[in-house]
C-alpha cells in the first residue's frame, strides 16, 4: 500500500472563497489540496457577468472563475472536482476525508467554503428565466434594469433595501409580499414606504414567470381571495432567504440557526485547525470580494496554525 500523502490544508469548495485560499495557501509552500463538487467557480459561473470586481476587466463570471483556478494551479495548488464527500473526521489533529468513490484525503488543517445557494420559489419558469430576467441579487444585476420596471419578492430587509437600491436604476419597482406586514426593520420599511418609485402588492405570491426567451409577465395570487392575476415587467428580483451548502456539516462544526457556520474574526471554527470562509460562514454581505477576502484571511489563519 503506497503510503497516504497528508496534505498541509485541504479545502472544501472551489468557489471565490476556495480557490483564493487555494492561491494563498500553496503561494506560501504549504502542500494544499482543493475538494470541489460542483463546477470550479461555484457561483461565480453562474453569473453572467461581474461587474463590480476591482481591477479587472474580465466580466464573465466564468473567465474570472478560470483565471483564479489557473493562479493557484501555478503556484501547485492541487484541485479534485466532481466528487462528492461521504465523511468527515475533523476533530483530531490529523482531519480525514473518505468520498463517496472509497478516495480517502488527509491534512493537518482544513478550509470549509462550500458556499451558498439563493432560495428561489420552486414555482414554473423560474429555472428558465434564471439569468434572462430572474436575478437574486440587485448588487450584481440591478444596472441591467437600468429605465425599466421590476418586481421584487420579498418582506425582509435584503428585499426592502434591495428594492430601494433597484430605484437608482428601475423607473417602477413592485414589492409582492405573502404577508400584510414586512419583516424588515421597521427603517428598512420606512425607507422602502417614503420612495414613490416603489409600490407593494401584499398578500400575494407569484405563481409563474413567462416569456419569450426573456421574461415579460409573472402571474400572482392574492391570498385571501385565491385570485390570480397576470403583470407585465422587465425583471423579477427574489429575496426569499439564502441556502447554505452545510448540509453534510451539521453535527460536526458549530452552526448557527440559519445554518451557517460559526466563526471569529480570524475566521476560526470552533474545531482547531478547521477555518471556513465565505459565503457559507455568518456574514451579512455576499460578494464576489467578501468570499475573496474571507479565503485570504482563512488561508493565512491556517497558515498561523501550521506554524504553531
Ligand atoms: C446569480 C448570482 C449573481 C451574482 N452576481 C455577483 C456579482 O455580480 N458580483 C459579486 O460580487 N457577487 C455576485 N454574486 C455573489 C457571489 O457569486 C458569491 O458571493 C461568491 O461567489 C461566493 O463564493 P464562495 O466561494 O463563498 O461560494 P460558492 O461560489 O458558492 O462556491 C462554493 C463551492 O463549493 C462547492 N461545494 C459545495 N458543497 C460542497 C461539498 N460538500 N463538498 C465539496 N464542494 C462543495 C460548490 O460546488 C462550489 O463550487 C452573485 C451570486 C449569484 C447567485
Amino acid at each position: 500500500m503506497p503510503q497516504e500523502e497528508i496534505f498541509d490544508v485541504i479545502i472544501v469548495g472551489a468557489g471565490a472563497a476556495g480557490l483564493t485560499a487555494g492561491i494563498y495557501s500553496s503561494r506560501a509552500k504549504l502542500s494544499t489540496l482543493i475538494l470541489n463538487e460542483g463546477a470550479i467557480g461555484g457561483q461565480m459561473v453562474l453569473t453572467e457577468e461581474i461587474a463590480n470586481y476591482p481591477g479587472v476587466d474580465t466580466k464573465k463570471g466564468y473567465m474570472l472563475a478560470n483565471t483564479m483556478k489557473m493562479q493557484a494551479k501555478q503556484f501547485g495548488c492541487k484541485i479534485k472536482s466532481g466528487l462528492q464527500i461521504k465523511s468527515y473526521d475533523l476533530e483530531g489533529e490529523v482531519k480525514h476525508f473518505v468520498l463517496d468513490d472509497g478516495r480517502e484525503f488527509s491534512s493537518r488543517a482544513v478550509i470549509l467554503t462550500p458556499g451558498g445557494r439563493p432560495r428561489s420559489l420552486g414555482i414554473p419558469g423560474e429555472e428558465s428565466f434564471k439569468g434572462k430576467g430572474i436575478s437574486y441579487c440587485a448588487t450584481c444585476d440591478g444596472e441591467f434594469f437600468t429605465g425599466k420596471e421590476v418586481v421584487v419578492v420579498g418582506g425582509g430587509n435584503s428585499a426592502l433595501e434591495e428594492a430601494v437600491a433597484l430605484t437608482s436604476y428601475a423607473t417602477r419597482v413592485t414589492i409582492v409580499h405573502q404577508f400584510d406586514h414586512f419583516q424588515a426593520f421597521k427603517h428598512a420599511v420606512e425607507q422602502a414606504e417614503k420612495n414613490p418609485k416603489i409600490s407593494f402588492i401584499m398578500e400575494s405570491e407569484l405563481r409563474s414567470f413567462k416569456g419569450d426567451g426573456v421574461l415579460q409577465e409573472v402571474t400572482m395570487e392574492h391570498l385571501p381571495k385565491g385570485k390570480i392575476t397576470t403583470m407585465r415587467t422587465d425583471g423579477v428580483f427574489i429575496f426569499a432567504g439564502y441556502i447554505p451548502n452545510t448540509e453534510d456539516l451539521d453535527g460536526i462544526v458549530e452552526l448557527n440557526e440559519r445554518k451557517e457556520i460559526v466563526t471569529d474574526t480570524d475566521l476560526k471554527t470552533n474545531l482547531p485547525g478547521v477555518f471556513a470562509a465565505g459565503d457559507c460562514i455568518v456574514k451579512k454581505y455576499r460578494q464576489v470580494t467578501t468570499a475573496v477576502a474571507d479565503g485570504t484571511i482563512a488561508s493565512l489563519s491556517a497558515a498561523e496554525y501550521l506554524r504553531s
